[in-house]
């Protein structure tokens, strides 16, 4: 195949245990999975059926080293979120299909401008200078869900220069990881190379250049990282 120009290289992540990577095809991301993180968004729980939004592949990169500050925000924030990383293809599955269909798990952080996602609510527009953030998707390694087991009330914690700042267990999660599998296979041909961001706890807040975040769940690859500046 000839291309006027070198596609760019597929993001992946490192597998904990591997030498080979998880390489990245789409992410999705949960909104509102946790009901006191809604509350304090102002907003509520849809107990109707769970709702999404994307980034671009381009989004993820791995946790481990400095992160620039993303351009354009005044008041970029953290959330730190339970990744599932799908290993097989589903589509229209049940329960069981979409437990199946998993790889693995990671600690995550959905960067987001809390500005822009503001004004995207206010004028009811989409989110995506909010969400989609180049290096918005910060990925500590994956952990196989067979290494890992399943999912209960591992504790889920992000800490801010030594200060925890969201503090809540995976049990707290509205929509379980099966069940948001699922649904979203209803809308999609879902397949290795998908994530999915499942939301994040209550205590989100701002981060500062030079500010260090750590992402703990238990069982899985920590997650630290650096701020820096806009680059
Ligand atoms: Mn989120």
């Amino acid at each position: 195949m000839a291309y006027i120009f070198e596609p760019e290289t597929t993001k992946s992540v490192s597998i904990t245990g591997e030498i080979a990577q998880y390489p990245i095809r789409r992410i999705f991301c949960v909104g509102r999975n946790y009901v006191a993180h809604a509350v304090e968004m102002g907003g509520e729980v849809d107990r109707e059926a769970p709702w999404y939004f994307t980034k671009a592949p381009h989004a993820a990169t791995e946790a481990g080293g400095m992160i620039p500050y993303a351009p354009g925000t005044q008041n970029l924030h953290y959330e730190m979120e339970l990744v599932v990383a799908l290993g097989a293809p589903i589509f229209q599955g049940d329960f069981t299909q979409a437990a199946q269909a998993v790889y693995g798990y990671g600690c995550g952080l959905d960067m987001t401008r809390r500005d822009l996602q503001q004004v995207g609510k206010d004028n009811r527009r989409p989110w995506d200078l909010g969400k989609d953030i180049e290096d918005g998707a910060i990925l500590a390694p994956f952990t196989p869900a067979t290494v890992f087991g399943d999912i209960k009330d591992q504790r889920i914690q992000l800490i801010q220069n030594g200060v925890i700042q969201q503090d809540a267990t995976l049990a707290d999660m509205v929509w379980s990881v099966p069940e948001v599998i699922s649904h979203l296979s209803h809308y999609y041909h879902l397949g290795p190379g998908d994530i999915i961001m499942t939301g994040t706890p209550a205590g989100v807040g701002p981060v500062q250049p030079g500010d260090t975040l750590q992402g703990h769940i238990d069982g899985l690859a920590p997650l630290a990282i650096t701020i820096g500046s806009v680059e």
